[in-house]
């Protein structure tokens, strides 16, 4: 989830022109993966001393992953397909980490949400 969310906001406005290139996977203006499921952003490898490190305000009541209200972690910034942020971005979860723009995970969050995922391009990194 948010795997290359940054801790701004930002929306994207693209000159007409770009319209006829492929739009890239921008998650700061998505955040579909971060508001799916409350079953996707469960934590898995963390050490206890990185777990420490979020804030209890943001961990599920059963302590298995992010507290998550209607699919939507709590920790997300922001309305999603417009502008969002990860609000604990440097210390996510592991699985955080591991999505990645244009993934399968991605592309079912964005559909689910009715964002574009057909002729995308990924990001340049
Ligand atoms: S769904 Fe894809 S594009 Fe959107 S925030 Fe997640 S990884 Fe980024
Ligand atoms: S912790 Fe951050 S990256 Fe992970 S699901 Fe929540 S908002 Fe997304």
């Amino acid at each position: 989830m948010l795997a290359a969310f940054g801790s701004f906001n930002v929306r994207s406005r693209r000159p007409p022109m770009l319209d006829l290139v492929p739009a890239p996977f921008d998650c700061q203006s998505c955040g579909a993966c971060c508001s799916y499921s409350a079953e996707w952003p469960r934590f898995s490898f963390e050490s206890d001393a990185a777990l420490d490190l979020i804030p209890p305000a943001l961990v599920a009541a059963d302590l298995s992953g992010m507290a998550c209200e209607d699919g939507r972690c709590r920790a997300l910034a922001g309305r999603v397909g417009e502008g969002t942020s990860c609000t604990i971005y440097a210390i996510r979860p592991e699985v955080c980490r591991e999505c990645q723009p244009g993934d399968p995970e991605c592309l079912i969050a964005r559909r689910a949400h009715g964002l574009p995922v057909d002729g995308m391009s990924l990001p340049q990194v």
